[in-house]
Formats: structure tokens, sequence, C-alpha cells
């Protein structure tokens, strides 16, 4: 069997995507796996995956929450300056090849947004130190993202809570 870091793209519209790229990284870093994992767009550090890592993973996983709190529509300008900080922050990580797996979570609004260079940004991950797993997360992968992937996972709703009415529950949904 070959050894190879993976880039793993979870994608579309349900529920599970963050979920599982967490417990990707849980079970990493249960391995001894040093982990990285950066938060884009949703700037939100009382989440029980961030308070979860913080409280009793933090010697195995880093955890850094680079999104602004705005969304598009409200504040364009925030949104872009925290995707640069945050996309230059993730380059310094993948470059640096002090960890084994890096999640990218919510990453795939840098690219549909074309907050940065998608060509670029794809070239940097594929030119990345070759033990480096990288996990991806966010609705709308594109093409050129699911081609560079070597595992592609689609959350496709068949039911969701949403619809009788549940409104997002602490430990459910954050
Ligand atoms: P999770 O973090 O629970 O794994 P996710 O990362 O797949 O979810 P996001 O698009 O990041 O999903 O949205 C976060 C939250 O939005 C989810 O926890 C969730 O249940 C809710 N959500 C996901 N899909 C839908 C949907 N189709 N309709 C309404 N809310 C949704
Ligand atoms: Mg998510």
């Amino acid at each position: 069997m070959m050894k190879k870091g993976l880039l793993i793209v979870n994608t579309g519209n349900s529920k599970g995507k963050t979920t599982a790229a967490f417990g990707q990284a849980l079970r990493s870093a249960g391995q001894g796996l040093k982990v990285c994992i950066i938060q884009f767009i949703k700037g939100h550090d009382q989440t029980g995956e961030a308070k979860a890592v913080r409280a009793h993973l933090a010697e195995n996983i880093e955890l850094h929450i680079t999104g602004s709190g705005f969304t598009w529509q409200q504040d364009q300008q925030r949104v872009q300056e925290a995707a640069d900080q945050g996309w230059q922050l993730a380059r310094a990580k993948i470059s640096s090849d002090a960890y084994d797996m890096i999640v990218l979570d919510e990453f795939t609004y840098l690219l549909s947004y074309q907050l940065i260079d998608e060509n670029q940004a794809l070239d940097f991950i594929k030119n990345r130190p070759p033990r480096l797993h990288i996990v991806i997360t966010g609705r709308n992968a594109g093409p050129g993202l699911i081609e560079a992937a070597d595992l592609v996972t689609e959350m496709r709703e068949i039911k969701h809570h949403y619809r009788q009415g549940v409104k997002a529950q602490k430990g459910i949904e954050f």
C-alpha cells in the first residue's frame, strides 16, 4: 500500500461536512499525528468543536478561527481581508511541513466567491509536502477542486430537521 498525503473534500448541501472533518482530525490526533485546523468565513469561537479542542485536544490539535463574523452581503471588504489573512496563515502552515493533517474548514467559499485565485490556490495545495493530508469542507466544491482531490464526499439531504422548523441547537449545529 502506498502512503500518501490525501486531499479530502467534504461538500454538498446537507449536514456533516465540518463534523466529519473534526471527526477525521480527532482520529488523526488520537494516532499521534499533528493536526492544524483553520476555520474560514464563520468567525465563531464558542462552537462545541472549538471548546472541545481547546479544553481537551490542544496538545494535538491547533485551531485557528479566521472568519470575520460578517457575511458577504454585510461587509465584503472585511470578508475579503479575513480571507486574505486566513489563506496567508494556511499557506504558512502548509509550507511549514510541521503537520500531518491540515483541515481548511469552509474553504470552498474562498474559491466560489473568488476571494482568492483558484488556480494559484490549487497549485499551492497540489505542491504541498507529500505526507500532508488536507481536508477541505464547504458547499459547491468546483470542478478544479474535485479534479485535484483524492476523495470527495457529498453530503446529500435526504431529510433535514430544518424543514420541520427545528432551529440550530447547541451540541448539534454548533
Ligand atoms: P456540520 O457542522 O453540522 O457538520 P456542515 O458543515 O455540513 O454541518 P454548514 O453548511 O457548514 O454544514 O452549516 C452549518 C449548519 O447549518 C449545519 O450544522 C446544519 O445542520 C445547517 N444546515 C446544513 N444543511 C442545511 C440545510 N439544507 N438547511 C438548513 N440548514 C442546514
Ligand atoms: Mg461546515
